[in-house]
This record gives structure tokens, C-alpha cells and sequence, in this order.
């Protein structure tokens, strides 16, 4: 398929758009075990809002919750305002959408079948012209006759959230629908999958590990870690105003340095860093993303010891190079730098190094649990 881009598709959406769902101070334990603990999470109508976050930290807990496949234990869940936990609405009649990672569709229906399933409340003519519109929007009208057996798993996920979408659900609800597809085929249905909710203008809620995946589909984010949310927020807030340490190094590897903070300031071998939350005298953690440092091939070096290039590899996009990094007083450090394009220095290339200050995070050493360091 292919479309226009999507304009803003990254901005959250207009704050007087309706709340499709709401869920307040959510606690759910699988027996003596908290998966998840004082979850306040809202989605608007037209939002996509994905949990992201590592194996475990309560993300398809939550999901369950919405959908009737967990009971609610605390707290409060409403869809289109209305209150779903207490009593116990099943999931049938939560008018909410799922699609799973493996989404089973039914065998002995055909394409068009299993489209209209759920769609018994319209006449029958009706249903077949919705089903066959969704089949349209992701691709899939031509195989309306054909039986799943006969598609490829790409085409059985299409199906699947073609069913899924097809009663107009107020909500939809994914968990993982794109890890069991390889890399192209997810990248398009990823985008095929977007524009529908947008076209359709649902409020979305998707569980995804792959920070690139949450990147690319959500308005806002919702990270987290060991059961909590760690924060929230739009993918250029999390990227660019990481709460913590565990915000940025789960979005990518970066470079961390340590020292101490002197009038406000952090000298490491690329530069003075300013440290402005941090008191005097206190032990600093300096996190640079590898595309921070800017870095250019010099002819003649400044000084004897100077930063140079230690080994060079083109990625495809951008360019890795590791270097050895010299700072004044003889500091000294091995560094990531991502430099778009090709740009293969030799080894042993003196060069200079720039800091981009927006892509450097300084948060007190030692006070936040580091995950995935790099
Ligand atoms: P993944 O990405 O691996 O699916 P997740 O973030 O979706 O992980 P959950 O599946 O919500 O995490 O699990 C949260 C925690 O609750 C984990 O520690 C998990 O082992 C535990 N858990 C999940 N389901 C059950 C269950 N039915 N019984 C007992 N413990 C469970």
C-alpha cells in the first residue's frame, strides 16, 4: 500500500479529543508475585499508545487487564467511560479489539469469514461490504475467498486485524502483533497497520519490546520497568528528556563517563559537560549518545596527544567509529561515535571531537539502577 505520510503522527493528539481508555492506580499480583503496581495509563480517541519495556515488567498484564482476560484486582479500568472491572465485564461485550502475536484464525472459515464473524449485529450485506473494506485497507480483498492454510503468516496477521478492526472497536488492543513477521514484511505491515488506525481513528493500545517499533507507531509512550511505569510521555520526550538512566539506555548503547561535578560543570576528555541538577562535588554519570559526538578527520594535530580514529565500520546508514578520545590532563577514553553515511577514517586518523549537548544526559552517579549499559 502506499500513502501520503502522516503529518504530526508523532504529536500527541489534541488534549480535548475524548478518552477512550482509563485506567487508574492498577495493581495486579500473580500470587505472592507483583506484576505490575499504581498504573495510571490514559488513551485517547485517534492515539496510539504503546508499553514498552523488557521482558516481564507487567506489559501483557496490563493489556489483560483491559481486555477481561485478567480480573481486576485494584484499582479502576473504563473504556469509552464506562467502568469495566467492577462487576467483571467479560471480553466479549468490552467492545475492544485484540490482536495478538498469534492471532489463530478460524481454519474453516474462508478470508471473508472470519472478517465478518464479529460483525452479526449488521445485515448481512453490510457485514460483507465492512469486512471487505477492511481486507482493502490492509491489502488483503483479492484473498477474500481463500482459506488461511493458503497464506503466508504476514497475510493471516493482515486477516487478523482486518477482524479485528471490523466492529469499529472504541479500542484496539495489541500485543505484539508484528514479533512473529521478519524484518520487511513487519516494517510494512508496521506502517499498513498505522495508517488504518489512523484512517479509522480508534484509540490504540500496543505492547512492544522494540523501542524502534514504539518509536515509529506511538503519540506517547509508556515505559516500563519491573511492574511501574518509568515514564511517560511522547517519543521525542522520552528520547530527548530521559528521566533516567534506564530511559536512555533502553532506547539505545551510549557512551558513559564518570566525574566529578566543579562549578556546576563535568570535564570528561570530549569536553566540559553542564550538570546544573547536580550539587558541587557530586560523583556525575555522563551519558553521551554515539551520535552526540561530531567528529571530523584533522591533518595536522593540535598536540602530541590527540584523539584518533581506532577502527571504522560502515553499518549501512551510518558509519561506527571507535575512538580513542584525549581530554586535558590526560584523560583519556574509548568512545562510540554514529556518523551518518560513510565516513571510513584510517586507523590511527587524528581527529577532532564536538559535542552535540542535546544527545548528553548527566544524572547523579549511583542513584538509579543502570540496565543495559553500555
Ligand atoms: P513479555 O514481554 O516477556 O511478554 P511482559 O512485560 O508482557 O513480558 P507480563 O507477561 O505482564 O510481562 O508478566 C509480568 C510478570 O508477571 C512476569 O514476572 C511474569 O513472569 C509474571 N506472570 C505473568 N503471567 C503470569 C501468570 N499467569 N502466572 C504467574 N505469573 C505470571
Amino acid at each position: 500500500m502506499h500513502h501520503a505520510p502522516l503529518q504530526n503522527a508523532a504529536e500527541p493528539p489534541e488534549t480535548e479529543a475524548p478518552v477512550v481508555l482509563s485506567m487508574q492506580d492498577i495493581h495486579h499480583a500473580y500470587g505472592r508475585h507483583t506484576a505490575v503496581a499504581g498504573i495510571d495509563l490514559t488513551v485517547h480517541q485517534g492515539e496510539v499508545v504503546c508499553l514498552l519495556g523488557p521482558s516481564g515488567c507487567g506489559k501483557t498484564t496490563l493489556l489483560r487487564i483491559v481486555a477481561g482476560l485478567e480480573v481486576l484486582q485494584r484499582g479502576h479500568v473504563a473504556v469509552n467511560g464506562r467502568a469495566l472491572g467492577r462487576p467483571h465485564v467479560p471480553p466479549e461485550h468490552r467492545n475492544v479489539g485484540l490482536a495478538f502475536q498469534e492471532s489463530a484464525l478460524f481454519p474453516h472459515l474462508s478470508v471473508l469469514e472470519n472478517v465478518t464473524f464479529g460483525l452479526e449485529s449488521l445485515p448481512a450485506r453490510r457485514r460483507r461490504e465492512r469486512a471487505r473494506e477492511l481486507l482493502a485497507l490492509l491489502g488483503m480483498e483479492r484473498h477474500a475467498a481463500s482459506y488461511p492454510h493458503t497464506l503466508s503468516g504476514g497475510q493471516q496477521q493482515r486477516v487478523a486485524l482486518a477482524r479485528a478492526l471490523a466492529p469499529e472497536p472504541g479500542l484496539m488492543l495489541l500485543d505484539e502483533p508484528f514479533s512473529s513477521l521478519d524484518a520487511r514484511l513487519r516494517d510494512r505491515i508496521r506502517d499498513d497497520t498505522l495508517h488504518v488506525l489512523k484512517k479509522l481513528g480508534a484509540g490504540a493500545l500496543l505492547v512492544t519490546h522494540d523501542p524502534e517499533e514504539a518509536m515509529f507507531m506511538a503519540d506517547r509512550i509508556a515505559l516500563m520497568r519491573d511492574g511501574h511505569i518509568v515514564q511517560m510521555g511522547t517519543p521525542r520526550e522520552l528520547y530527548c528528556e530521559p528521566a533516567d538512566p534506564f530511559v536512555v539506555t533502553f532506547f539505545d548503547t551510549v557512551n558513559e563517563l564518570f566525574g566529578e561535578v566543579r562549578d556546576g560543570r563535568v570535564a570528561t576528555p570530549v569536553g566540559e559537560v553542564a550538570a546544573p541538577k547536580l550539587a558541587e562535588g557530586e560523583w556525575a554519570r555522563v551519558m553521551i549518545r554515539p551520535e552526540a559526538l561530531r567528529v571530523e578527520a584533522l591533518t595536522t594535530p593540535p598536540a602530541p596527544t590527540h584523539s584518533h580514529v581506532v577502527m571504522a565500520k560502515l553499518l549501512g546508514r551510518t558509519s561506527l567509529l571507535h575512538i580513542c578520545a584525549h581530554g586535558a590532563g590526560g584523560r583519556e577514553a574509548h568512545l562510540h561515535a554514529r556518523v551518518p553515511g560513510v565516513f571510513l577514517p584510517e586507523e590511527g586518523q587524528p581527529v577532532s571531537i564536538r559535542l552535540d549537548p542535546s544527545q548528553v544526559f548527566v544524572f547523579a552517579a549511583g542513584t538509579s539502577p543502570a540496565h543495559g549499559e553500555a
